[in-house]
């Protein structure tokens, strides 16, 4: 107890000192108060700036574009780019994404294959895109974006009105597919045949229904004992034509200097197509060979005579039928058209260019 306090009694207490505690106590209120309300303003600020987690944020996810089927995410890493070979969830979630949009018919199997490859063509041309079948980034990013369009069939011709319909696609001399002509649903026959056949080109596509034909053709002839296969041609863009072309041009005048080009060009359609004008550019034909044998002194050729036209095709050229195709015997080549046209035609013995006049004048 200090020695200058009286027991019993309070110690008295200078009102200055009351006065200094007050005035301790409202600054040391100002100052918290202060404090606080700074606080409460970066809080606020702070708030404002920082995205929170609120579904308004996605509004994609709310109100999908409505060409929409179903809305997949985008992938969480972007990749350089896919394309044919490539493997893994990237490429399945692009295969999904085609397939909603209504490019894709193929598995979901993370395998970019001839089919993807379509699939990311078609997708590419409706949307402006270089239809290289490469998903590149500015592919992914226009398929991935709510811009993406579903697919819409090219409007003509429609091959595949050749495969259920009235009349097959004739395309000949006379008969000129259009510039920008591409048939749907082009596959890679290899994808659906593998080593069933052998290929002058592993890449070789055909339109899907053929190429399905094809291969129950092939594997009946191997039950039939009947082997091996080859692939020699199938489908041809256009471009390739035009190519193909120019150059039997120039070689026939490079080989002889008096030839002008108007002989060349004569001396090329004797055995080259005009672009536009060979059946390879519907995917519905194929050319089919036996390595190291003339195609017509074989037992395949032989089978293929007498059963192509049980799995919906017909032997297109024969020597006979010249003067109406406007092309020599092709005994390889074989042309798609459906069971049901295919047998009509085999009864009446007909070619093509005459089978789609007689179909034209009973329709009439
Ligand atoms: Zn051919």
């Amino acid at each position: 107890m200090p020695q200058n306090q009286a027991p019993g009694r309070r110690p008295r207490k200078s009102p200055y000192l009351f006065m200094a505690l007050a005035v301790i106590l409202l600054v040391v209120g100002i100052v918290i108060g202060t404090r606080a309300l700074n606080a409460w303003n970066a809080y606020t600020v702070a708030a404002a700036i920082t995205p929170t987690p609120s579904p308004t944020v996605r509004p994609i996810a709310v109100t999908p574009a409505p060409n929409l089927v179903t809305f997949t995410p985008a992938p969480t890493a972007t990749p350089s780019a896919l394309a044919n070979g490539s493997t893994g969830d990237m490429v399945s979630q692009l295969q999904q994404r085609l397939k909603d949009l209504g490019y894709y018919n193929g598995a979901v199997d993370g395998q970019f294959g001839g089919g993807t490859k379509s699939a990311v063509q078609a997708f590419q041309k409706q949307h402006g895109l270089d239809d290289d079948g490469i998903a590149g980034s500015k592919t992914l990013a226009a398929l991935y974006s709510d811009q993406a369009q579903a697919y819409r069939p090219t409007p003509t011709p429609k091959v595949n009105d050749t495969l259920s319909g009235d009349i097959p696609l004739l395309v000949n001399k006379w008969n000129k597919l259009p510039d920008d002509f591409v048939p749907a649903n082009l596959v890679t026959i290899r994808d659906v045949a593998g080593d069933l056949l052998l290929y002058d080109d592993k890449t070789f596509q055909g339109v899907d229904t053929a190429v399905n034909a094809l291969v129950s053709m092939i594997k009946a002839a191997q039950a039939d004992g009947i082997t091996p296969w080859k692939v020699g041609g199938a489908y041809r863009t256009i471009k390739d034509q035009q190519r193909i072309f120019n150059n039997r041009v120039s070689r026939y005048m490079n080989e002889n200097s008096e030839m002008t080009r108007s002989q060349a060009v004569s001396r090329t359609r004797l055995t080259v197509a005009d672009p536009g004008c060979s059946e390879h550019h519907t995917g519905l034909a194929f050319d089919l060979n036996v390595p190291g044998q003339y195609f017509v002194d074989t037992a395949q050729y032989l089978w293929l005579n007498e059963h192509c036209w049980d799995y919906g095709f017909i032997m297109r050229y024969t020597d006979d039928k010249e003067d109406l195709t406007g092309i020599i015997g092709e005994e390889w080549h074989v042309r798609y058209v459906g069971v049901d046209h295919a047998k009509k035609i085999q009864a009446l013995g007909y070619c093509l260019e005459e089978y789609v006049e007689y179909l034209k004048s009973h329709q009439q």
